[in-house]
């Protein structure tokens, strides 16, 4: 079973402004290249990534299932949808769909009371698997103020994914090293954490935590970023991945980021034909690690 355990779903409202209007930016540069307008100002009212949309881009690529990830980025810029009903809209989302979705839950920490009953409401009515965290909204994981937030992840028995490594200039990437997850790792070792995008220009930090700590994984989201340009850099970080962490890493496209420059069925390919590790060690990245961390 190939799973996809990063992706996003979200439509145009769920998102503040400027956080499309970052990501639009760099693709106004392909504008006379590609046959096609971005109207900035508008910020691409019709942009939105559902579950049919996403559900073509998994059968395009041959992944079985895959994690969904919603991100509250609202305590920064509010978006003009509020945050429990995003998180609303796609657990009813994947409902539909409970054998190719596995929704979690995105919320900041520092809601305080108000995400604690976030968490205990989407465990509850949706049996959701997970939460996933964006430290970079202004927050550092080993902050004695959440400790009631991980102590209700951990009793919920929810996996916890966070993002680790760049953020987009709104959002403060100091906070974002996997190393101020290490009190998290100590004090709860029966819950998983998945450190996203092997934790980028921090990848180092995270690899360490994954050879330390047996409840420490990483996800190889964004790591096709390298493909257009250097895929020799991705092939390097999978064959390291495979020397050092084999069982620690879950394959992620961070879908629908990296769409319209490098799909993720190119990424998957990429993943299962070139020779960076034995059949075993793939069957691990591409589904194995995923299903452990999930316990399905
Ligand atoms: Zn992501």
């Amino acid at each position: 079973m190939i799973i996809d355990g990063h992706v996003h779903l979200w439509l145009r409202d769920h998102l503040p402004d400027n956080m499309v209007r970052m990501y639009l930016e760099p693709l106004q540069a392909l504008k006379g290249v590609m046959d096609w307008e971005v109207d900035i100002d508008d910020v691409w009212p019709e942009y939105g990534a559902t579950v049919p949309k996403l559900l073509e881009m998994l059968d395009a690529s041959g992944v079985d299932m895959a994690v969904v990830l919603p991100i509250d980025f609202n305590l920064v810029e509010q978006a003009r949808i509020g945050i429990e009903e995003y998180n609303t809209w796609v657990f009813e989302s994947c409902a539909e769909h409970p054998d190719r979705t596995i929704p979690f839950i995105g919320v900041d920490p520092q809601r305080g009371e108000p995400a604690l009953r976030m968490l205990d409401h989407f465990a509850s009515k949706y049996d959701a698997r997970g939460v996933k965290v964006y430290p970079p909204t202004g927050w550092y994981p080993n902050d004695e103020r959440f400790r009631a937030f991980f102590d209700r992840v951990d009793d919920l028995g929810l996996v916890m994914v966070t993002h680790a490594g760049a953020a987009w200039t709104s959002l403060d990437e100091k906070y974002a090293e996997p190393r101020f997850w290490e009190e998290f790792l100590e004090r709860y070792p029966d819950t998983n954490l998945v450190i996203a995008h092997l934790g980028g220009k921090w990848r180092s930090q995270a690899l360490e935590l994954c050879e330390r700590y047996p409840n420490c994984y990483a996800d190889c989201s964004a790591l096709q970023g390298w493909l257009p340009s250097d895929p020799a850099t991705a092939e390097s970080r999978l064959r390291e991945i495979a020397e050092r962490v084999p069982d620690k890493v879950s394959f992620g496209t961070d879908y629908p980021l990296f769409e319209l420059g490098y799909p993720s069925s190119m990424w998957v390919d990429f993943v299962k034909d070139r020779p960076w590790a034995d059949e075993d060690v793939k069957a691990k990245l591409l589904g194995g690690t995923m299903r452990k961390v999930l316990g399905i």
